[in-house]
């Protein structure tokens, strides 16, 4: 997958994005990321990129032009429409399942906004999915991007091992993850659960289950609302 970003703080990216699961990645060559200063693609001769709000009010917004021009760069040599993505407060909520969706992509262009967001003939222009990351609001655009590109990355083929693999993960699965342990077996007087050493696969199975059922209905009745239960499941869930 090829990702572009466009952003007034390239820097911010290179430390999470250059690290870990990503930056195996992009060496693997899965994935590059290449970054687009806004600031440079201003025609303006003390490169400003933002101007004050018409209308008035507080804050600034950022200009069309520099955001444009660094746009049609990435698009000279770019497929057919790219998957534009704005990063905003107004933005539909990004979930898993866009993520997985996301993730099937050849390229994907981000604009990261700052200030008072940006102009919106920008965004009817070359946007094709707003899309916020919660709801609270962020100085930049940068930190959702980043939470996006780390999403959607590790669902791309070959990115995680078979060892990381996502299948049973929190909400992926529909479900949130079991409680996990490792060694030791006994720390600071706290064990990890018996069925846990016990070997037996299928019991480890069913426990896994139910402690996944368990924490999902008290912490988030509304994934839990969604799953099928299976018979074996109500057994499951009985006190
Ligand atoms: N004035 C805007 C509003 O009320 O909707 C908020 C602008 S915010 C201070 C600056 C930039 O941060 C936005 O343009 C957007 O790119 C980014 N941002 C802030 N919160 C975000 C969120 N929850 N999800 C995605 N992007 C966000």
């Amino acid at each position: 997958m090829r990702i572009h970003v466009m952003t007034l703080f390239p820097e911010m990216f290179f430390g999470p994005l250059g690290s870990s699961i990503i930056k195996r990645a992009q060496e693997d060559q899965k994935l590059s990321i290449q970054y687009y200063q806004i600031r440079d693609y201003s025609t303006n001769k003390h490169q400003k990129v933002d101007g004050y709000p018409y209308g008035g009010g507080s804050g600034m917004v950022m200009t069309p032009q520099p955001i444009i021009d660094a746009y049609r760069e990435i698009r000279k040599n770019s497929s057919e429409n790219p998957r534009t993505i704005y990063l905003s407060p107004k933005g539909k909520m990004f979930t898993q399942q866009m993520a997985m969706e996301l993730s099937k992509e050849e390229e994907l262009i981000f604009l990261c906004g700052h200030y008072e967001g940006v102009d919106q003939r920008v965004i009817d222009e070359i946007v094709t999915d707003e899309i916020s990351i919660g709801d609270y609001v962020l100085t930049g655009g940068e930190l959702p991007a980043m939470v996006m590109i780390d999403a959607v990355s590790r669902m791309i083929p070959g990115v995680l091992s078979s060892a990381e693999a996502y299948e049973d993960e929190s909400i992926h699965s529909g479900l949130l993850e079991y409680p996990q342990y490792t060694r030791p077996p006994s720390f600071e007087g706290k064990d990890v659960p018996k069925v846990l050493l016990s070997g037996d696969h299928e019991k480890i199975r069913k426990w896994r289950r139910s402690e996944a059922l368990r924490i999902t209905k008290e912490r988030r009745p509304d994934l839990f609302q969604r799953i099928e239960l299976s018979k074996e499941d109500y057994k499951l869930l009985k006190p």
